[in-house]
């Protein structure tokens, strides 16, 4: 169904298109996300979407190099275009998107990075900013929910290959990649009975992984079970599992295969091609989403480049469900607008 944006909304979400690559030529100027706009979080008036790099690999347990994925991602996702061929959605027609730069990591102390980002976004929740990351490790993604679900727990999609409901590590280590769900789900930041995996597979350290996960209520749906009933009966359910509350979208390059991407930390065998990666992200249109990431594209594993490709091209099709979201929810705020 078509938004209906208003003649000053319009107006508003036009200083925000990227550049053209009609004007322009995509392999030239400073790579940002999409070509988007460059704002200061704190000079962002007007922006309702903000893509973000996370450069954060120190919770990675074991290859290293998700670091370097938004510098990466950025540079692949300048060949994305206006339109979704297959949704229709016009994404920088619908909400006013920019590029908010990086997260001012420590690479050598998670704990301390981690306050950093919640604060990050913390800010722009308060600013009203509905933010798409781009990691980093998946430790990212917990200081994200932290700031994005405090006082309403949210509901998750969670694409991976791992659930990343692994409790301590490494001698004791809570905050680690493998962590962030366990972590996310502790601290009330999601609510675990609207929360859903899927892609998972691989071997385990232990089955309390999984276990934990299920304890909890969240839908572990294993790359096996997807393959057995198919991606339309699995995203049936997915979306029945998180239902109309806000949602978080959370997307683990290596629940690809590793043919498809094979530049990331901890690649397992037996995942999806491309092609149902980009059916599955389009299928969850229509949900209350509050916030997305990509993680764990690690570019000095991938000198082909192909596993950047994969993440910038990802990032579109979220940013794609993210702009149909805050359209979605500006017609609704303007038509009642005391809800
Ligand atoms: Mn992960
Ligand atoms: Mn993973």
């Amino acid at each position: 169904m078509p938004h209906r944006v208003s003649e000053s909304d319009a107006a508003r979400i036009g200083a925000f298109r990227p550049a053209s690559g009609m004007e322009t030529p995509r392999f030239s100027g400073l790579p940002s996300f999409m070509r988007l706009p460059v704002r200061d979080p704190g000079a962002a008036a007007g922006v309702e979407i903000g893509l973000v790099g996370i450069p954060f690999d120190g919770a990675t347990t074991n290859r290293p190099g998700a670091r370097l994925g938004p510098r990466f991602v950025r540079e692949a996702s300048t060949g994305t275009r206006m339109v979704n061929h297959a949704s229709g959605i016009a994404p920088y027609a619908l909400a006013a998107c920019a590029d908010l730069g990086d997260v001012p990591v420590n690479p050598v102390e998670a704990a301390e990075t981690c306050r950093r980002i919640e604060a990050f976004f913390a800010g722009l929740r308060g600013a009203g900013i509905v933010p798409l990351a781009v990691g980093g490790d998946h430790l990212v993604t917990y200081p994200v929910l932290r700031a994005l679900g405090a006082g309403r727990p949210l509901g998750l999609v969670h694409i991976d290959a791992h659930s990343d409901t692994d409790d301590a590590q490494y001698g004791g280590t809570r905050l680690t990649h493998g962590t962030p769900f366990r972590r996310a789900v502790e601290d009330g930041v999601l609510d675990p009975r609207r929360c859903v995996q899927i892609g998972i597979r691989g071997s385990m350290d232990a089955a309390d992984e999984r276990d934990w996960a299920c304890a909890q209520g969240i839908r572990v749906i294993t790359m096996e079970e997807a393959v057995a009933r198919g991606l339309p009966e699995i995203v049936a359910e997915a979306r029945t599992v998180v239902g109309a509350g806000p949602t978080y979208l959370s997307f683990d390059i290596d629940a690809l295969d590793p043919a498809y991407a094979p530049g990331t930390g901890t690649p397992e065998i037996g995942g999806l091609t491309s092609r149902e990666a980009l059916y599955l992200v389009r299928a969850l249109r229509g949900l209350d989403l509050v916030g997305a990431d990509l993680v764990e594209v690690a570019p000095p594993l991938d000198p082909s480049g192909l596993t950047a490709l994969a993440g910038g091209q990802i990032a579109f099709e979220i940013l794609c469900l993210l702009a149909d979201a805050v359209a979605t929810r500006r017609a609704a705020a303007q038509a009642s607008p005391q809800a």
